[in-house]
């Protein structure tokens, strides 16, 4: 970590008579917030803080007492130490405070006319009012009151989800609407919409993208990063895949670049043309140089979920056996050779085996070569209306499989439909290849064009000429909530 957001804020002072630059709560890059007990609030109890140029400015620029900044500072050693744990983390340093006071409850309570009604069938204690629902005495905020707290817990308790937000609220609090607030809160809310892998609602059906009929139609790019060795500096492997006969081309780069790219689909290029070109966002493919190669070329390039069943598994499936093989012979002690000279000897034999959903060899389906191991006399001469026969059965297999995959993917799934205007978060990346840390999700992003019914056009760039098509498995539509 290397940044925290400090919120300062002008308090009055205990006697209520002069003012004092306080420190109300700290935020993590995550999004964890983490609330300041009254006696560690004054700036003053900062020194650290205090010592910087930063703090200078912030003293100069409050005033009037309930004025608030929040800022983000860079963490120095000094501050490191003051505020995170061996371990880099704040949670331990900034114990978790009590988010909920008792005098907001009161005051909420005094103020809601329901509670005023029925006073006298309610249970007070201490001047709190509760409500017997089933075996539990819960405390009965206003709906209102109940979305602040809701937005308090989920944040300083790190985002956590629906659920967990449930089994912390619901048994000690009752309101109006509780449990849907709790669920529209956690489902829209941004950090966790960009930071997550779970919880989300997933959109998009399957549809209109494949299975490929021909050879080229189709084509998906994947890129695998965290490679390397003594034997080579290389540290990328950047993988193409023909969706018809599942045949692969690979490049090693030290780069993600727009060139490393184009490298990899002039291997195809040069001697036949594109149709569609499934990818991910990466920063090298969703550069200009890439595109304005892909249009010289007439390739449509769509950012999809390539690891989804779109390509009945093929990347994911190919990848992992990829990744496993380099990783057995680079550890191999016999081994003498640079990973990227193992990967291009895969790839070489890769392409000679069956594959088992359309049911031949990847070379056999594009170039005709017999690669089965009779020896060469007893091999039979196909005709190349034979060949285009064992296509057609090839496209019959892959089709029962997709219609297979489909039904699974789908199971999980929303049907959606958007509209232009509409505000989207996009995914980011994907999990072989993003840094741990990195964003899942990005945007929100306006749709600016609906080009059939599972591929829209968005507005991703800071600049105004900047749009992508993405297939509607990568958005997630943005929520906006008032609370
Ligand atoms: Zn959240």
């Amino acid at each position: 970590m290397d940044k925290l957001r400090f919120k300062f804020e002008v308090l009055g002072s205990s006697d209520g008579k002069t003012n004092i630059i306080c420190i109300s709560s700290i935020e993590t890059p995550h999004g964890c917030v983490y609330n300041l007990p009254d006696e560690l609030k004054p700036a003053s109890k900062h020194t650290a803080i205090i010592a910087t140029d930063v703090y200078t400015k912030i003293k100069n620029s409050l005033k009037r007492r309930h004025q608030s900044r929040s800022v983000w500072i860079p963490l120095d050693a000094t501050l490191k130490i003051v505020y995170l744990d061996e371990n880099e983390n704040v949670e331990e340093k900034l114990k978790i405070v009590n988010m909920i006071n008792l005098e907001d409850i009161i005051i909420d309570q005094r103020k809601n006319e329901y509670i005023q009604q029925i006073k006298t069938k309610l249970i007070n204690k201490n001047n709190i009012y509760y409500k017997k629902v089933n075996k539990y005495e819960k405390i009965i905020l206003s709906e209102e009151f109940s979305k602040k707290i809701i937005k308090d817990v989920h944040n300083n308790m790190c985002h956590i989800g629906t659920k967990q937000m449930q089994n912390k609220i619901n048994p000690l609090y009752t309101a109006n609407n509780l449990s849907k607030n709790i669920k529209n809160h956690c489902t829209s809310c941004e950090i966790c919409i960009k930071n997550k892998s779970r919880g989300q609602n997933k959109y998009g059906l399957m549809s209109h993208l494949g299975p490929a009929t021909e050879p080229f139609e189709i084509v998906s790019i994947d890129t695998i990063g965290g490679f390397g060795g003594s034997r080579s500096t290389k540290k990328y492997l950047h993988l193409l895949v023909d969706h018809f006969t599942r045949y692969a081309f690979i490049v090693t780069s030290k780069t993600q670049s727009a060139n490393d790219f184009i490298k990899l689909v002039k291997k195809v290029t040069d001697s036949h043309s594109i149709g569609m070109l499934l990818t991910d966002q990466y920063p090298g493919i969703n550069s200009k140089d890439f595109k304005d190669f892909l249009n010289q070329k007439s390739v449509t390039l769509i950012f999809t979920a390539v690891n989804t069943p779109f390509s009945n598994g093929l990347n994911e499936r190919l990848n992992q056996t990829l990744v496993n093989k380099i990783r057995c012979k680079t550890n191999e002690i016999s081994n003498k050779l640079a990973w990227t000279t193992i990967a291009h000897n895969w790839l070489d034999k890769y392409n000679d085996t069956v594959h088992t959903v359309t049911g031949f060899a990847l070379r056999y389906l594009l170039y005709g070569t017999d690669v089965s191991i009779l020896p060469t006399e007893l091999k039979k001469d196909k005709s190349q209306l034979e060949w285009l026969e064992d296509r057609k059965l090839a496209l019959k297999n892959s089709m029962k499989s997709h219609n297979y995959n489909k039904q699974i993917f789908d199971k999980n799934r929303t049907e959606m439909n958007f509209n232009v205007g509409d505000m989207v978060y996009v995914e980011n990346g994907n999990k072989l290849n993003r840094n741990k840390l990195d964003e899942l999700r990005v945007g929100p992003f306006e749709i600016i064009e609906r080009k059939s019914n599972s591929i829209y056009k968005i507005n991703t760039g800071y600049k105004k000429t900047e749009s992508n098509l993405f297939h509607v498995t990568k958005l997630i539509p943005y929520i906006q909530t008032n609370i």
